[in-house]
């Protein structure tokens, strides 16, 4: 016979932190504003409350663009499928080691 617990409870904090009027300067800015939002959320919670044994500041790390700022996926040939300016980009930068390897191959 089994019953279900509940146990090894922690506290998660979510507070509003996006700077909703930041959308226009990048998403690295914008992170930036987020995690210096958190450090300050962190010091007051240390500050203010109790029998706090350690609080993290947490957060995602992924490749994004940096010619469209959106997030860097690839097609199976290795081509960027978030945008034509990644995209042409990679065959130009293709075609550039192709005469490269061309020109070491000749010699
Ligand atoms: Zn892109």
């Amino acid at each position: 016979m089994k019953k279900t617990i509940s146990e090894n409870y922690s506290v998660k904090i979510e507070a509003d932190i996006k700077p909703y009027t930041w959308r226009d300067h990048g998403r690295e800015r914008v992170a930036e504003a987020e995690r210096k939002r958190c450090e300050l959320i962190i010091e007051d919670i240390k500050r203010h409350v109790d029998n706090v044994e350690r609080v993290e500041l947490m957060c995602e790390t992924k490749d994004i663009c940096i010619l469209c700022d959106g997030d860097y996926d690839e097609y199976e040939d290795g081509r960027p499928s978030c945008c034509v300016e990644a995209e042409d980009e990679w065959v130009k930068n293709k075609k550039a080691k192709e005469l490269t390897n061309v020109e070491v191959h000749n010699k």
